[in-house]
């Protein structure tokens, strides 16, 4: 089974330079032209399916505007708050 991801955009960071957009080995982003930063920049989305988390994208934002995620087995376990 593929390991899937996502990523949160930082609209106080990104400043549409597609930086990442072109480093995607999925070739999943692309600027969200129906959005616009506070700052008017159009920042990027994830516009298809098919992340993996790999988190290329983070590492080549000058930025550093990325968050990544991937999904893991034991997902439900980290989220569970801790005992006691
Ligand atoms: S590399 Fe960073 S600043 Fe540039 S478009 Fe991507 S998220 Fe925005
Ligand atoms: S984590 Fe990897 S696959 Fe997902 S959007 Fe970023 S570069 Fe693309």
């Amino acid at each position: 089974m593929p390991v899937k991801g996502w990523i949160e955009v930082s609209d106080l960071y990104c400043k549409g330079c597609e930086l990442c957009v072109h480093a995607c080995p999925q070739a999943v982003m692309n600027l969200d032209m129906e959005r616009l930063t506070p700052k008017g920049y159009h920042p990027v989305h994830l516009s298809a399916e098919g992340c993996t988390g790999c988190a290329i994208c983070a590492l080549v934002c000058p930025e550093a505007a990325l968050t990544v995620y991937r999904e893991t087995p034991n997902r439900a376990l980290r989220a569970a708050p801790a005992a006691g």
